[in-house]
């Protein structure tokens, strides 16, 4: 069997299309959704990420600021930063870059950050709406890869998805969401002792470890739809995911490409939930 690809880029698209409908819908009413993307200190990869989410929000409709400041902030000018922020009508959703110098508390800057404009939804509050099903904002890989599912009608309801690795803004978000779509749902992580065991019963497998290979063809029951949210290095250097490409693609159903897979739907989902922050702001 050869999996069909589920092509990031292609929904991507059709969802960037539709953000830029509604902002300009917002823009006709005088209102232009704006993100603020804070970054901190001189990290390389964390340079090319903000600018490519302030570029993308330029792209589609939204107003971006990029906020650049010396790795020797303080932390109490950071959270002076954020304060300012919140208070800030013309920004509707917040994202300060992690990570952040050593000697700042990350979390203790993200609940700084009024749970309204938690684009990332990374705040505490975040987190328990979509523990409690409650409306909020959903980080924005898991958010992603839900979109990628949706994308290809897959009915969650009665599978088993099997999510690998279980980090506060890929795995855990994932299993949630994934649950309340009525999936019966195994976290595995580090210390899982069965880990082809399980993902052989699973119907959807979602790979969020980072490490090459973690899930190879042996590992897969034909015809299961698999996600993966990996990003590493090859040996040429070359960007790739968790999953064995090549061989997993044999068996499986459905299948996400690195490049071209959940890395794209990130940035998607970042738009769609500033563009939502501004449309809950304008209620
Ligand atoms: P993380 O915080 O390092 O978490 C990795 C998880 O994998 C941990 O829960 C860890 O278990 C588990 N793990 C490690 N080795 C394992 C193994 N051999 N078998 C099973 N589980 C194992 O990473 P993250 O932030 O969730 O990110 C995961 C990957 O996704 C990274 O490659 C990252 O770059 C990528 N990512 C991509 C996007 C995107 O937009 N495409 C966005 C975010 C992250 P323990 O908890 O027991 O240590």
């Amino acid at each position: 069997m050869t999996a069909q690809l589920i092509d990031g880029n292609a929904i991507s698209q059709t969802l960037r299309a539709d953000v830029a409908q509604r902002a300009a819908a917002l823009k006709a009413k005088g209102i232009t959704p704006g993100l603020a993307v804070v970054l901190v200190g001189d990290n390389q990869a964390s340079q090319v990420y903000v600018r490519n989410k302030v570029k993308s929000c330029q792209d589609n409709g939204l107003h971006s600021v990029l906020e650049k400041y010396d790795a020797t902030m303080t932390e109490a000018d950071l959270l002076a930063r954020v304060e300012a922020l919140n208070q800030d009508p013309s920004i509707h959703g917040i994202l300060v870059q992690l990570p952040l110098p050593a000697h700042i508390d990350a979390q203790k800057v993200i609940e700084a950050i009024s749970p309204a404009k938690d684009v990332d939804g990374f705040h505490i509050a975040s987190a328990g709406a979509l523990m409690t099903g409650m409306p909020g904002f959903w980080p924005c890989t898991p958010y992603g890869c839900m979109k990628m599912l949706q994308s290809i009608g897959y009915k969650l309801r009665g599978k088993h998805a099997v999510v690998i690795g279980r980090s506060n803004i890929v795995g855990k978000p994932m299993a949630m969401m994934l649950l309340q779509e009525s999936a019966t749902v195994t976290i595995c992580h580090s210390a899982t002792a069965n880990l082809k065991d399980l993902t052989l019963q699973a119907d959807v497998v979602v790979a969020a470890v980072g490490k090459r290979h973690v899930l190879t063809a042996d590992m897969i029951k034909p015809g299961a739809v698999v996600i993966d949210v990996g990003m590493n290095r090859n040996d040429e250097g070359k960007l790739c995911g968790d999953v064995d490409f090549e061989g997993v693609k044999e068996v499986a159903g459905y299948i996400t490409p690195v490049p071209g897979g959940v890395g794209p739907m990130t940035i998607t989902m970042l738009l769609v939930n500033t563009l939502e922050a501004a449309e809950r702001a304008a209620a």
